[in-house]
């Protein structure tokens, strides 16, 4: 079957891996790319970095050029909010009541930045997820001083104030865990960051977001649980994200609990397949659901489901395939990157193997259940780093995991 239509939502890294395997694979139907957002699929990742410093332009975040877009005969729909999916009949109805009845669907909404309530139109309080919100946060730091309060030392808050304070303004890092990123890298490495926010003069605190404080439509501070009040004329509000499924609720067929549940080939439903950030998908491997936000996960699963859906539909004689990734992430601080192969999220155990602050060097094993799960390191030589792929490629035995990744960094 070649004919009839499959759309695709969402057109960021996830929704065009999609669809350009959708055409790859064999599909010549119709294929619709449904995107709440105005702009040409872009990447995300240098918002907190390049844009935000100012070292790139929003051009240079294009992933494709119109001209790459129109080669695939897209039937392009930006600016356009889905709003309900019925996986029985495999019908997306969109914001304008349009209803697109589609031999498949590819889910591919991501996730939103959680805010807080009330805030909305207050001069100086930004999110960071979306290439607007970017520029909205670069235009006010390329001005004079800011007195900067992030709320939330998670990767994204890490990385904004790292840009921040390089471009001099000052700098609080407020966060729940005295460490900045610990809930997602322990101690070890945690303690590295600190010393480096601290050494760049950035100030931590540790507190929980309570409200803002405004005067004239202005931020003039934050407020914390504990009664105290931070002075800022600009909020960052990095406390997380949500999945993008409140369009898919309607439907008691589909399992939106932090995320779209889907089977080990990301299929939520016959016919229905999710990729990217919103996909909690079964990964076999780790015997678990796993949901991940990670820039190379989103391309990766997107070609297996676009990959799975053809095989459904008969496109393909291809088998089904599980998608069973090592996943990859990658954050930037200072000058220093950080780089982590599977699952470092959820882990019950966490050791720091190699831990050089001077020399910005770390190396570190996460595990659940006994087994091995996500190495990080950062400081090593590139063919050192690649190679910790392999101590992790699938979850081990804890000491075996230990004994390779201390052989692969040459630590005691
Ligand atoms: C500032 C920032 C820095 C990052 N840095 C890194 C990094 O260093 N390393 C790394 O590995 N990852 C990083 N990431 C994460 C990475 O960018 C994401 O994993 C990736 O963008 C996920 O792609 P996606 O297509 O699944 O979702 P998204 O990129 O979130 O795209 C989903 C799209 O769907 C749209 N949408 C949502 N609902 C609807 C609807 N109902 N109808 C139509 N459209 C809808 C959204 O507006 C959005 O355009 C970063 C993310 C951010 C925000």
């Amino acid at each position: 079957m070649t004919d009839g239509r499959i759309a695709v939502v969402g057109a960021s890294a996830a929704g065009l891996a999609a669809v350009e395997a959708l055409r790859r694979g064999g599909w010549t139907g119709a294929l619709t790319l449904i995107g709440d957002e105005p702009h040409l699929p872009y990447d995300r990742p240098p918002l907190s970095k390049q844009l935000l410093s100012g070292d790139w332009q929003a051009d240079r975040l294009g992933l494709r050029t119109a001209d790459q877009l129109d080669a695939l005969d897209l039937d392009l729909r930006l600016g356009t909010r889905a709003t309900a999916l019925d996986a029985g009949t495999r019908t997306v109805t969109l914001a304008d009541g349009e209803r697109l009845a589609c031999d498949g669907v590819i889910v591919a909404t991501g996730v939103r930045a959680r805010t807080l309530p009330g805030v909305a139109g207050t001069a100086g309080i930004h999110t960071l997820r979306t290439l607007d919100d970017a520029l909205g946060l670069q235009t006010w730091l390329s001005g004079a001083e800011r007195r900067l309060v992030v709320a939330g030392n998670g990767v994204l808050g890490c990385e904004a104030a790292a840009v921040a304070r390089e471009l001099g303004h000052e700098v609080t890092l407020v966060g729940r865990d005295p460490l900045p990123m610990r809930r997602l890298v322990g101690d070890g490495t945690g303690t590295l960051l600190a010393t480096e926010h601290e050494r760049h003069g950035v100030r931590m605190l540790t507190g929980v977001l309570d409200g803002v404080e405004t005067a004239d439509g202005h931020v003039t501070g934050v407020r914390l649980t504990d009664g105290s009040t931070l002075p800022a004329d600009t909020v960052l509000v990095a406390i997380g994200s949500e999945p993008a499924v409140d369009w898919l609720r309607a439907d008691a067929a589909l399992d939106t609990t932090d995320g779209l549940r889907c089977d080990e080939f990301c299929a939520a439903a016959p016919g229905i397949y999710a990729a990217g950030d919103v996909a909690r998908w079964y990964h076999p491997g780790h015997g678990r659901h796993l949901r991940i936000e990670h820039r190379m996960n989103a391309t990766e699963q997107a070609m297996t489901a676009a990959r799975n859906l053809l095989a459904e539909l008969g496109v393909t004689e291809d088998e089904r395939r599980p998608f069973t990734p090592v996943p990859y992430f990658w954050s930037d601080q200072y000058g220093m990157k950080l780089q982590a192969y599977g699952v470092l999220a959820g882990a019950d155990r966490a050791e720091t193997v190699l831990l050089d602050a001077g020399e910005r060097r770390v190396a570190a094993l996460y595990g659940r259940d006994g087994l091995a799960t996500g190495v990080l390191a950062a400081g090593l030589p590139p063919r050192q780093i690649r190679g910790l792929r392999a101590v992790i490629a699938t979850p081990g035995p804890w000491d075996e995991a230990h004994a390779r990744l201390l052989a692969a960094v040459g630590g005691e």
